[in-house]
């Protein structure tokens, strides 16, 4: 099977997909800020996310085998919470604020 000589033929160029990885940023800041996020292309206050992180939970084990239960009312504070600054329009994570270091 051969096409004719004057078939028209299709040409299709595909144009190169653009892919940007995002990687949050570390800052102290604890309250909402102005951001700009990159999915949105805009600028944004972010919504924040307190959360108790990795190494608060080890140190919290650690202190309550070693019988220093005090150390468990940190996990009630906010001020030793770790903070997510999150896009409020499409959840993008944008910065994180880390207090125990990991
Ligand atoms: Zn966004």
């Amino acid at each position: 099977m051969s096409y004719p000589k004057n078939y028209p033929i299709q040409v299709i160029t595909a144009t190169p997909i653009k892919v940007v990885k995002h990687i949050p940023k570390e800052t102290t800041v604890t309250t909402p800020y102005l951001e700009f996020c990159p999915r949105c292309q805009a600028t944004i206050m972010t919504s924040c996310f307190h959360h108790t992180g990795t190494c608060w939970w080890i140190i919290c084990f650690t202190g309550v085998f070693l019988f220093c239960w005090p150390i468990l009312f940190f996990l009630c504070c906010d001020s030793s919470k770790d903070v997510d600054h999150n896009c409020p329009n499409c959840g993008l994570l944008l910065a994180e604020s880390k207090k125990a270091g990991c």
